[in-house]
């Protein structure tokens, strides 16, 4: 019976953190390449599990490390965006992945509307509502950073650029991260890249962020510097300097209260 099938799905994701001090709530969309064993078709295929495709490596040790750093919660998901990827919304075509660089998604092909609206509701919606409520009861108005990680090398070229400072229409804290950056780093940073807001990755910031009038920005770290746990906690104490002197230099300026 389908209806006990349907309450087998695990909670979509996990809370680290209890409401923070630091007026700060970070989300980790691409956290897990976990796929529970109902999607056959995914979860069978450990090439696939192991790509870019099914989740981003490393993003959930930075994530963690940052919501130790700047006592803030996080949200991040448990569930591989092979299944659905919670940063689209459910009317996007690549909210559950058909292809990729590198592979077609066989257990993705042909789904049902039914099929299609099911995964939203047993992935994105709890997902979101989560991500909704932590804001809801957040002692102060929070910054909403997401945090990602992409692969060095794209269709056979390389990437250059390795951390990117991504935002949609609202560009105050992605503004104020640059400018500390060009005075603290000989990293490789970049405004939106390697993905751009016409890629559809802002999904979770204009839903959560924009949306409110919070300060918002999304990080894309590139994986081969997350490479081992003290790799991540380096990038995580990078990154938690940056926002630091990036809010404060916001506030000080009257953009933040
Ligand atoms: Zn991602």
């Amino acid at each position: 019976m389908d209806d006990t099938r349907e309450m087998a799905d695990p909670l979509p994701y996990a809370l680290f953190g209890d409401r923070g001090a630091g007026g700060m709530l970070l989300v980790c969309e691409h956290a897990s390449n976990f796929v529970p064993s109902r999607y056959v078709g995914l979860a069978s295929d450990r090439k696939l599990l192991a790509a870019h495709v099914a989740w981003d490596p490393g993003a959930l040790r930075v994530a963690r490390h940052l919501s130790q750093f700047a006592d803030a919660p996080l949200v991040a998901g448990t569930v591989s965006r092979l299944v659905y990827d919670c940063n689209r919304p459910p009317e996007a075509p690549d909210a559950i992945p058909e292809k990729s660089e590198q592979f077609v998604i066989r257990g993705n092909l042909e789904l049902s509307e039914v099929e299609r609206r099911r995964r939203a509701r047993a992935v994105h919606d709890p997902f979101h509502g989560q991500v909704a409520n932590m804001i809801a009861i957040s002692p102060v108005a929070p910054v909403l950073i997401t945090i990602h990680s992409f692969t060095p090398i794209y269709n056979g070229h390389p990437r250059q650029v390795e951390i990117g400072v991504l935002h949609d229409t609202d560009a105050r804290l992605a503004d104020a991260m640059l400018a500390v950056a060009s005075n603290h780093t000989n990293r490789v940073v970049a405004r939106n890249e390697p993905y751009r807001p016409e890629d559809g990755v802002t999904y979770t910031l204009r839903r959560h962020g924009v949306s409110r009038g919070l300060l918002n920005v999304m990080i894309e770290i590139r994986n081969d510097l997350l490479s081992d746990p003290d790799a991540c906690r380096r990038m995580a104490g990078i990154l938690a300097g940056w926002l630091g002197d990036a809010t404060k230099t916001l506030t000080e300026n009257g953009a933040h209260t």
